[in-house]
């Protein structure tokens, strides 16, 4: 018998997860926020993912975090600002030697997570799928990628990768997570905050290229002082090339504002910051541009953490 697939958050990653998993066939649950959520989730009936204009509906098992069935296997699959306070909602249910799937961008949640369960093992995920709700309990399916999967502490790669592969969750374990998910966080930080402040689409920032510059040359610092050589790697060439393939899109951060949601920016812009301070490294356009986009944020309306 496979081992249950607990996934908190239904939202658009956690829908994406937890749909192809029960196609395959294997055992997914549902953990939603409250009874409120959990009665609402059922009156809808399952969970919907859309695929090329094909919606098809998943009658997935939900329940609260109170419900008393031990958790083998967690896919943590909400934003970065909730995450520590939804594994402290569930971790008398862990089992000793529980995993935890983190599916959260930028850097900062999984430490405070595994600090929060220092019995479980936590593997850290960097994905470039994409998914948006068009509905509540309705997730359309809008970006094909790749998630690379990894654990800083343990090489060892865990049993259950050959479920992902018979789900069709294009995946890969790495050794080096932690590179590619500073990587990433480089280039939200180089490209995400500018497109909220000029109000564009990514490829507007072809009209700001020396700032781009300069930031991409601070976080190149960082990341070299961090112990990232490899995630500095010919960052600057990478970010253009990104700018100039997504130029027609609005980034995540763009559309979070847009939509008066709360970004993650303590994770991502937040995260470099508050680490070059630590190191005592001054990076002045970084900080600047952190200042600038909190009071953005503030302007809006909206969290600046
Ligand atoms: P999302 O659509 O906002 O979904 C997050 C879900 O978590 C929501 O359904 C929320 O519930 C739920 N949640 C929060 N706290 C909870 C708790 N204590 N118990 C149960 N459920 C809880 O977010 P997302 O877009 O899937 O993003 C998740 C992470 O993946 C983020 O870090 C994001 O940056 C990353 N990511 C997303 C994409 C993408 O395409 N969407 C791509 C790559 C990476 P409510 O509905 O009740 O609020």
């Amino acid at each position: 018998m496979s081992t249950t697939w607990h996934v908190l958050g239904a939202g658009s990653l956690g829908t994406l997860w937890a749909t192809r998993l029960a196609r395959a066939g294997l055992p997914v649950r549902l953990i939603l926020r409250d009874q409120a959520r959990l009665q609402d989730y059922q009156a809808a009936g399952g969970l919907t993912l859309v695929e090329q204009g094909q919606s098809h509906l998943y009658p997935i098992p939900g329940e609260t975090c109170d419900s008393p069935q031990p958790i083998q296997r967690l896919l943590l699959a909400c934003k970065a600002y909730d995450a520590e306070a939804a594994v402290a909602r569930i971790a008398t249910r862990l089992t000793p030697g529980a995993e935890l799937i983190l599916l959260q961008n930028g850097l900062g949640s999984q430490d405070a997570v595994a600090a929060r369960v220092p019995a479980a093992r936590c593997i850290a995920a960097s994905s470039t799928e994409g998914a948006f709700r068009d509905g509540d309990w309705r997730v359309v399916f809008a970006g094909h990628g790749y998630t690379w999967l990894g654990d800083a502490g343990h090489p060892t790669a865990p049993i259950w990768l050959d479920e992902l592969s018979a789900s069709g969750i294009p995946h890969e374990w790495t050794t080096q997570i932690l590179t590619r998910l500073w990587r990433k966080l480089a280039l939200n930080c180089a490209i995400n905050p500018l497109t909220v402040l000029y109000d564009c689409r990514n490829g507007g920032l072809q009209q700001h290229r020396c700032e781009v510059a300069t930031l991409c040359a601070e976080l190149g610092e960082l990341l070299q002082c961090c112990g990232q050589p490899d995630a500095a790697q010919d960052l600057q060439q990478e970010v253009e090339r990104v700018i100039q393939a997504t130029a027609a899109n609005y980034s995540s951060m763009y559309q979070d504002v847009a939509n008066q949601r709360r970004t993650e920016i303590r994770y991502l812009l937040g995260h470099a910051c508050a680490v070059a301070n630590r190191h005592r490294l001054a990076l002045p356009h970084l900080q600047q541009l952190q200042l600038r986009l909190k009071e953005h944020l503030q302007l809006h309306g909206l969290p600046s953490d």
